[in-house]
């Protein structure tokens, strides 16, 4: 099973910040409102991710590190319709066995938190408030075939800040601080739940791509097939355009996806007025209903398979027209 579980390990965590985003997830599956990342040499001697979300309780904390075991989908039925970021039950197990991982985690009614280490098993009473603390350390230990192919600290710890940056901009009402080293790099601060959500997502947008992405983009915001699909954010104006595609973010349904449709179709509206070589960009969320996409596609589910392609191409295409008044053939 050790193996088994190594081999999964190897289609889920790639890097640092594929772990970074596993339990990031799983921190907002649990409902937290702030979540902090501590990295130690780019996340490949520490990263810590400690949440203020529902917490585990102890007789669940050894079930946590099973292969598929996930508290989250019941049964086949339910995975037609996930609403969280996790379901596969397989993160954690993947972790756990190229690092050396403990939870340290306390419920609202427990009367104190339980610490698993998961290499020896050993679960013992310890402090904290209510929430978890996933520790991995020393990733890819075990696996030194793997470990060489990390890149230097600062682009490991470049791409772990990018995987918590795609969950910022998901969730303007959860805060995020990245720490590394002991030093502060990123903070953003969670924005009152009442905030209207084009308001929340400028706001999320300024603190975590700058104040010139805003200002230099109009709003989206679209409703399709009475309600079953909804395309909103922000597209660049064409001046905004850049020649690397790396301010391109687009959302399923809240989870950060690389989906050829709704890239091409986001280009195809800028097709008039973006000429040469130059990217647009955006920031543009897909809300679906959950029966006309399928996220069960890839381990990382950063990919994902509509139901009708067109449809979402054309709403997207549309959507982003709109914003940008490009009259339409
Ligand atoms: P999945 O997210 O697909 O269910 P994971 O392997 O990522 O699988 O996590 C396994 C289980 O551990 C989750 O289903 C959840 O019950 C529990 N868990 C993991 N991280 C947390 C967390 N930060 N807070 C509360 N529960 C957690
Ligand atoms: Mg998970």
């Amino acid at each position: 099973d050790e193996l088994i579980s190594q081999i999964a390990a190897g289609e889920v965590v790639e890097r640092p910040a594929s772990v970074v985003r596993e339990l990031v997830d799983n921190a907002l599956d649990a409902g937290a409102h702030q979540i902090t990342v501590r990295l130690l040499a780019g996340g490949v001697r520490l990263i810590s991710v400690e949440d203020d979300g529902c917490g585990i309780p102890p007789e669940e904390l050894p079930v946590a590190l099973r292969r598929h075991a996930t508290s989250k989908v019941r049964d086949l039925h339910e995975l037609e319709s996930v609403t969280t970021m996790g379901f596969r039950g397989e993160a954690l197990a993947a972790v756990a066995s190229v690092s050396q991982t403990s939870i340290l985690s306390r419920t609202a009614d427990a009367d104190s938190a339980w610490l698993l280490d998961a290499h020896s098993g050993e679960l013992r009473r310890a402090a904290r408030a209510q929430g978890t603390t996933l520790e991995v350390k020393e990733l890819f230990f075990s696996t030194p075939a793997r470990r060489k192919f990390l890149k230097t600290d600062a682009t490991e710890l470049a791409h772990c800040i990018e995987s918590v940056r795609r969950h910022a901009l998901a969730r303007p009402d959860v805060g995020f601080a990245i720490w590394h080293e002991g030093k502060l790099v990123e903070q953003w601060r969670a924005l009152p739940p009442d905030t209207e959500r084009s308001q929340a997502l400028a706001r999320r947008l300024a603190d975590v791509l700058g104040q010139d992405f805003v200002d230099q983009s109009l709003p989206v915001e679209r409703v399709f097939h009475n309600g079953a699909i909804t395309v909103y954010g922000r597209a660049g104006l064409p001046d905004a355009a850049r020649n690397r595609g790396d301010q391109q973010y687009s959302y399923v349904n809240g989870r950060f996806v690389r989906d050829k449709v709704i890239s091409h179709a986001a280009k195809a509206a800028y097709e008039d007025v973006l000429h040469g070589h130059k990217q647009p960009v955006y920031a543009l969320y897909i809300e679906i209903d959950p029966l006309r996409v399928d996220v069960n596609v890839h381990p990382t589910k950063i990919e994902v398979r509509f139901r009708d392609s067109r449809e979402v191409h054309q709403a997207v295409k549309h959507a982003v027209e709109d914003a940008l008044a490009v009259p339409r053939a």
